[in-house]
């Protein structure tokens, strides 16, 4: 086997043994947003590489180091590392502000990010995620927080901590950045370098640096006091205080978590987290938050906006294995031809069914069978001359015989 090729480090194929997993989650995804009045959208994989510039933000690590970008007729391309700046785009693009609010959107798919690959980090991975448009009221978020949470419990995940945080407006916000920066300005040089250079750009991402000695600055106690203040604005604090309020009411169990700040440049108020104890170190699988500024930022009008993403992969892992889903039934019969033109008929009715198409030994067909289907449905040559079919019930071992048109009541369990 040399010279075999290989799957590119950081992606995986997703096996037929595994794929049920997969519909599993996205028939859930498509049931749960349905209810809650989200219709899906598909975009592009690839986008103008500046959408992500500037929808993202040039203080990002997704920007600064995770994207795969590439020139193509003088064009610079890049394949979606997420997909709200995707769906924003694709909102003012097609002229959704003209829709009565708020425009509900779900998607699924395939993101790309050139980052180290690890358990729970992979360089192409899948995101299942929603976006709301049009609604500045605190009960979007809070509808978008519930949604997600009963997602997650419909799929048996009911043991995951929502963490949430408010980041503020603009306004608000810029007083305390300049007051965090003012008590972290006499440590700069004990920051390790990746807060060093986000220190100026981007002084709320210093508080979610993993490094440790970085950590141990940030929880020095002058330091700790601006991070736990109180520094909202009287619109923001509110929008914050009826979103608990929501959630309170609708059964919501939330952490509060000052240190959540997010990776992204674009949220404004509410940002959330929902994570799992069994995950190690990659433990979210899910982030989002409110981002009023970005669809105007991206030059349509101004337009509340509020969404999630989930990392597929992640929540796969949480679930645990089900059973592989059986055929219907397997025919085992050494008349091809008649095997064949009944698996036709079962099929048309919207049964799965299979048939050995090399024409093995009756035993072995009927071993096969009792390791795939739920019944074997036997036609030998006496049921062939009587127009009759044995069906066997694979998991009780009892076995009836049936005219062959009565058959296809049969194979209901
Ligand atoms: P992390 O802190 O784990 O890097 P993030 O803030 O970069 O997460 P988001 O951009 O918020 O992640 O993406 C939402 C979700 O997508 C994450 O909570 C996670 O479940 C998943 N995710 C993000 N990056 C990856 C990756 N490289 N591989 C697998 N899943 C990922
Ligand atoms: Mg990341």
């Amino acid at each position: 086997m040399a010279n075999i090729i290989k799957t590119l480090k950081g992606t995986k194929d997703i096996l037929p043994q595994d794929v049920n997993m997969w519909q599993f989650v996205e028939e859930n995804a498509k049931k749960i947003f349905t209810q809650y009045g989200f219709k899906e959208i598909r975009t592009p994989i690839i986008e103008t590489t500046e959408l992500f510039s500037r929808g993202v933000g040039d203080t990002t690590d997704i920007v600064n180091k995770e994207m795969y970008t590439f020139e193509k007729s003088d064009r610079s391309i890049t394949l979606r590392p997420e997909n709200t700046a995707g769906v924003v785009r694709s909102y003012i693009e097609n002229g959704m502000s003209r829709l009565p609010a708020p425009v509900k959107l779900w998607y699924k798919g395939p993101m790309f990010r050139y980052e180290r690959p690890q358990a729970g980090r992979q360089r192409q991975f899948n995101q299942i995620g929603v976006e709301m448009f049009g609604i500045k009221q605190p009960t979007a978020d809070a509808e978008v927080i519930l949604m997600a949470v009963n997602f997650l419990k419909s799929l048996g995940l009911n043991d995951l901590d929502v963490e949430i945080n408010s980041l503020g407006c603009p306004k608000c916000r810029a007083e305390f950045k300049e007051k965090l920066k003012s008590v972290i300005k006499p440590y700069l040089n004990d920051l390790c370098e990746d807060c060093q250079n986000r220190f100026d750009k981007n002084p709320l991402r210093l508080l979610d640096c993993k490094v440790e000695d970085c950590q141990k600055i940030y929880s020095l106690p002058e330091i700790q006091e601006i991070i736990h203040s109180d520094f909202l604005c009287e619109e923001c604090s509110s929008h914050y205080t009826e979103l608990k309020l929501y959630l309170d009411r609708m059964g919501v169990r939330y952490k509060e978590n000052k240190l959540l700040v997010r990776g992204l440049d674009y949220y404004t108020r509410t940002v959330f987290e929902i994570k799992s104890n069994n995950l190690g170190s990659q433990n979210a699988v899910c982030g989002g938050g409110r981002y009023d500024g970005l669809v105007s930022q991206l030059g349509g009008e101004e337009t509340p906006a509020i969404g999630f993403a989930m990392g597929m992969e992640r929540l796969i892992s949480l679930i645990p294995a089900n059973e592989q889903p059986k055929l219907d039934g397997y025919i085992v019969s050494n008349f091809p031809t008649d095997a064949f033109i009944l698996a036709e008929e079962l099929r048309s009715y919207g049964l799965n069914i299979e048939f050995d198409l090399t024409n093995k030994k009756f035993t072995k067909q009927l071993e096969k069978a009792s390791k795939c289907a739920k019944y074997a449905i036997i036609l030998g040559e006496d049921e062939i001359l009587k127009h009759q079919v044995s069906i066997k019930n694979l998991e009780t071992g009892n076995q009836i015989t049936v005219n062959r048109e009565n058959c296809k009541e049969n194979l209901y369990l």
